[in-house]
């Protein structure tokens, strides 16, 4: 497997694979082309279907503000081999001169027709939590993080202490805000008021509840609001691993050298996604996004009170499991129904699963290993009708018309 750092990217909301990888395929086409005068740029597939909502079509207009753009969207899958394709046409003097296909394969991360999945360095020596365990035990090694530590840069501490200051501020700048988020939706933000509620609320368990909740909705607000977010493992699901991460750090007093290693952790258990099923909701379906984030930050709250690398398995596993067959259906293509509050019970999915893991997990051993969970997400969403992919098609997005 690659570096952790792949990934924690810092980039625009409100989604990584329809903002971020749009962005970063038009940077990429513009390191080559740079003497043209027009750009007629293509959306297909869910960057067409689900575009003005996610503000595709703005970023893009961003990245080309030096040329004269026209954006098509055409809402069909005929004719794509990914959902999230995108061609860049380019004219001079009236005549074309190129025309070149991307395609947004989450995460931020891009792919060029033609070319195969560039394959950074492979670090790690293992593609799966098996054989991370296997790692472990050869080589009498107790923890997860000395794993990441033998592998990755000298600078990996810094780069994910960078990660986590980035999450306090996409929180803390969110639980100021009010107002509402954009769009014809008229979707209120909330988080300060909840935030507000969980200071007032007396009873333990409910204030602890209206906490997190209210900082996996800041993180998610300001994501639908465009602002900088940090992928994590997306940006639709930006709200969860920071929102257990911050209150551990707030709360609990947790160090930052601790929340570090807990991103060392999370980063290896998504890399473990990413390389056996995919962490885009355009591939496999919110499952991928949300049930992924929920996974990750489970193992990693598992880690910050010192459980074992089972338990770290067993509540992964766990939080995975019961977010199977979970669709993607963003109402109007805006990633504020149901995203937002999606991400707020995916953080609390997450603390259940490490409770459960802590106290029922030596009472019996589980049955279902986290592979196992990953490969029952990959052919699940294989066999999801592409409603339910990004499309905003069906589902929510289907009843709900705004
Ligand atoms: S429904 Fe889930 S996968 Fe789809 S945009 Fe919202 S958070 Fe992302």
């Amino acid at each position: 497997m690659e570096s952790i750092k792949r990934v924690y990217k810092i980039g625009p909301g409100p989604s990584s694979s329809h903002t971020i990888g749009p962005y970063n395929a038009a940077k990429d086409f513009l390191n080559t082309y740079k003497d043209f005068d027009e750009v007629v740029i293509d959306l297909y597939g869910s960057l067409a279907l689900t575009g003005k909502g996610h503000g595709t079509d703005k970023i893009l207009l961003k990245a080309f503000e030096n040329y004269k753009a026209i954006i098509n969207f055409h809402y069909t899958f005929d004719d794509i081999d990914h959902p999230n394709t995108l061609d860049f046409s380019i004219f001079k003097n009236g005549k074309i001169i190129n025309k070149t296909r991307y395609y947004s394969i989450g995460g931020g991360d891009i792919l060029k027709q033609g070319q195969k999945i560039e394959k950074s360095k492979e670090i790690y020596p293992f593609n799966s939590f098996n054989g991370l365990k296997n790692y472990l035990n050869k080589h009498n090694l107790a923890s997860i993080v000395d794993v990441v530590d033998e592998f990755e840069d000298k600078d990996v501490n810094d780069f994910l202490f960078k990660i986590f200051k980035a999450m306090i501020h996409e929180i803390e700048s969110n639980l100021k805000k009010e107002g509402y988020l954009p769009g014809n939706l008229g979707v209120k933000k909330v988080a300060k008021n909840i935030y507000e509620k969980a200071l007032d609320e007396k009873d333990e368990f409910e204030r602890k509840i209206l906490f997190i909740t209210s900082y996996a909705y800041a993180a998610s607000e300001g994501n639908a609001d465009g602002d900088l977010v940090v992928t994590a493992p997306t940006c639709g699901s930006c709200g969860v691993l920071p929102s257990i991460l911050y209150y551990e750090y707030k709360h609990n007093n947790i160090n930052i050298d601790k929340i570090v290693g807990a991103l060392k952790v999370a980063g290896l258990l998504t890399n473990i996604v990413i390389k056996n099923a995919s962490i885009s909701g355009a591939t496999l379906g919110c499952q991928a996004e949300i049930g992924t984030a929920s996974a990750i930050a489970s193992g990693a709250l598992c880690y910050l009170h010192d459980m074992s690398v089972y338990q770290i398995e067993y509540a992964s596993e766990l939080a995975l499991e019961h977010f199977l067959g979970l669709t993607c259906d963003p109402v109007n293509g805006y990633v504020q129904i149901p995203c937002i509050e999606r991400n707020g019970i995916g953080a609390l999915r997450s603390l259940i699963s490490y409770i459960y893991a802590k106290d029922i997990s030596i009472l019996r051993r589980n049955k279902v290993s986290f592979d196992e969970v990953v490969k029952a997400m990959k052919i699940t969403g294989d066999s999801l009708s592409k409603d339910y992919k990004e499309t905003s098609i069906g589902g929510l997005a289907k009843i709900i018309k705004k």
